[in-house]
């Protein structure tokens, strides 16, 4: 009679932790006949997690009970493997448990797959997000990101009370560099003084490529003579970008940002005016150098 139910139907003894009875839908789902399991401890049958589970949950709460449903468990087939199932348990007063099985595989696979297409969404996201903030051509962050970026330091700043600095950095005459050796030739020099500009920085400072040819850096508890010792740097790594046997040169403006100012967003306004101004001037002056804003 048992074994016309389309779900597997096993009895077991409490105190003995034995089976008395499986079913032909049980003992066919582990490779097993009925009368192979009947007799056996059911430890034979069950996962170490399983039987973890029902020492340390299912025994001791079923004298409460009475009975548990929809428990996932995992069985041992004759050969080990794993099978997944959805068990209701009823415990009676003579000491016997009554099983009821269903055969969760399916539902398995299912929550495997929605788990690895979770995942996916999840990486997708993040590559989504660390393209919206980078600049497609060099890597580094875009204006956008870099205003975003400045008003977490700008607030975290204000609190430490660490001073901020700006340079803004202008690739001196880029524009024979792509009318004399042309436009791809011009984005590889770019890519070049991008790596130097991020090989340069402490992963608290931030790069970004501001515009064209002109990148900025935002240097944390930096301040404006802090910045200017670290200004040679930038021109000493862009020493390294050659192009036809020369070296790339750079003009910058550096600027110290007010941190008494409460608008980050006013706060970089002024800064970039004043490093903007003091880049005007490096290019007047020559090129190939640094000035420092004087209000700063
Ligand atoms: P200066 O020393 O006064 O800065 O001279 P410059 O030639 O660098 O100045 P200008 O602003 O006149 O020219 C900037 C050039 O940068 C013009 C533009 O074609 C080039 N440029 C801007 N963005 C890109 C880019 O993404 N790739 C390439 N290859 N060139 C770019
Ligand atoms: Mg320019
Ligand atoms: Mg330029």
């Amino acid at each position: 009679m048992a074994d016309r139910f389309p779900c597997g139907l096993m009895v077991s003894d409490i105190s003995k932790r034995e089976l008395t009875f499986a079913n032909e839908y049980v003992a066919s789902m582990l490779g097993y006949t009925s009368e192979e399991m009947a007799g056996q401890l059911l430890e034979k049958f069950l996962s170490k997690a399983s039987l973890i589970f029902m020492d340390s949950y299912v025994y001791p709460s079923l004298l409460d009970d009475g009975e548990h449903s929809e428990l996932q468990l995992v069985l041992l087939g004759r050969d080990k493997e794993r099978i997944p199932v959805l068990a209701n348990i009823r415990a009676n007063e003579q000491g016997f448990m009554h099983w009821a099985l269903f055969s969760a595989i399916e539902r398995d696979k299912m929550y495997q797959e929605l788990i690895a297409a979770r995942d996916q969404l999840q990486r997708q996201a993040q590559e989504l997000k660390a393209l919206a903030s980078s600049d497609s051509l060099t890597g580094l962050l875009n204006r956008r990101a870099a205003e975003q970026r400045f008003e977490t330091l700008f607030q975290q700043s204000k609190r430490t009370d660490s001073p901020i600095s700006v340079l803004l950095i202008d690739i001196d005459h880029f524009k024979q560099i792509n009318d004399r050796y042309g436009h791809i030739e011009g984005d590889r020099i770019l890519i070049e003084i991008a790596e130097v500009i991020r090989s340069t920085l402490r992963t608290v400072d931030i790069g970004a490529r501001w515009g064209g040819e002109e990148f900025l850096i935002t240097l944390y508890d930096t301040d404006l003579a802090g910045a200017a010792d670290f200004s040679p740097r930038i021109h000493k790594g862009l020493e390294s970008v050659l192009l036809d046997g020369f070296t790339v040169h750079a003009s910058v403006g550096v600027a110290a940002v007010d941190l008494d100012l409460d608008s980050p967003s006013v706060a970089i306004d002024h800064a970039l005016q004043a490093a903007d101004k003091a880049l005007y001037q490096a290019k007047e002056f020559g090129r190939n150098r640094t000035i420092l804003a004087k209000n700063s």
